[in-house]
């Protein structure tokens, strides 16, 4: 089968591999679409600090933000999986010690992340393997498009979950990309008084477009008493700023991550008694972006700029995007094409 792989820092293509097998417990997915992000990006660039944190190396298949059809499935796995429509968990478990048991797999010191971290081989493939317990079916509303927003969807709704909101808002969202608008959209569907603070007009104005009235730049963010900040920028100053910003009492999300430290006098979190919350993985997410999008009360379709073939995914990830692309921050590819 064919699958993307990273052969060396900014080096990438598409290769023969040798397809997955359905082993005791996990299945086999047709990929038929896969989102790049950050992520990817930042393992493509290769920084080897980077990949020695994120225990990745090079060969590399990428790809985290998947959906796809269930087309074998492994001893022990429950055959009703086969041919259903699936997206799933990119924080694999060892399924055996304490952060395991008590719930916090996606913290698990073994695990595997899809495409990621520990070798685990990723979605920019036509084929992936997959425990069966990672999988969540995707319900028909939800077409691939938006399946493989699940992932990212995920980490979003984690965000807002943590931003503990009182009296409904206001909520800021510093950082105007996939997650940034993804957040902003599902607090929007909760009732809460959003406000993004982004950087280009395009992202801006692709905000105003998506409804969110409150679209700023560092210019005209407006003095409110914010109930909440949640950082999805990878500026080194944001969190720091996130906490200047927020009201006393209240919770500042980080979910963003800078390519450097970023620094903040903690003293400014004492004294402004701020709760300042961390957030890695969208697993205990998962459910509740897929009922967003199946319901329509959360519709992320506009953030897709594109959708290219396989072959262009290693054009893609060089930061190349066809000329018909509209403004969202995130490009998919379609494996089938
Ligand atoms: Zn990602
Ligand atoms: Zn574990």
């Amino acid at each position: 089968m064919r699958a993307l792989v990273i052969t060396g820092q900014k080096e990438a293509s598409i290769e023969d591999v040798a397809p997955p097998e359905a082993a005791p417990g996990l299945v086999v997915i047709d990929i038929q679409r896969v989102g790049i992000c950050g992520t990817d990006m930042g393992l493509f660039q290769g920084a080897p600090e980077r990949l020695q944190r994120l225990n990745a190396e090079y060969p590399l298949r990428i790809g985290h933000e998947w959906a796809g059809v269930v087309t074998e499935v492994g001893d022990g796995v429950d055959p009703a999986w086969l041919g259903r429509r699936a997206t799933g968990d990119t924080m694999l478990g060892c399924g055996s010690c304490a952060r395991c048991l008590d719930g916090r797999h996606f913290l698990c010191a073994t695990r595997h992340e899809v495409g990621v971290r520990g070798g685990w081989p990723g979605a920019i493939a036509e084929r992936m393997p997959l425990p069966a317990t990672a999988l969540r079916a995707l319900p028909d509303t939800v077409d691939f498009t938006l399946g493989a927003l699940v992932e990212p969807g995920g980490n979003a709704v984690r965000a807002v979950d943590a931003a503990r909101l009182v009296a409904g808002g206001p909520l800021l969202v510093i950082g105007a990309g996939t997650i940034g608008l993804l957040a902003a959209l599902f607090a929007v569907a909760r009732g809460i008084d959003v406000h993004v603070l982004g950087r280009s007009a395009q992202s801006l104005d692709l905000a105003r477009s998506l409804g969110l009235a409150g679209a700023w730049d560092a210019s005209t963010l407006p003095p409110l008493s914010w109930g909440a900040v949640i950082d999805a920028s990878d500026a080194p100053s944001i969190p720091s700023r996130a906490i200047e910003l927020v009201e006393p009492g209240r919770t500042v999300v980080l979910i963003g991550i800078s390519h450097e430290a970023s620094l903040t006098d903690t003293r400014s979190i004492v004294r402004k008694e701020v709760t300042a919350a961390g957030i890695l993985g969208g697993s205990l997410g998962l459910d509740a972006a897929i009922a967003a999008y199946a319901d329509g009360s959360v519709d992320p379709t506009p953030l897709v700029a594109a959708t290219v073939p396989l072959g262009r995914a290693a054009d893609a990830l060089a930061g190349w995007r066809p000329v018909h692309a509209g403004s969202g921050p995130k490009l998919h590819i379609d494996p089938t094409a």
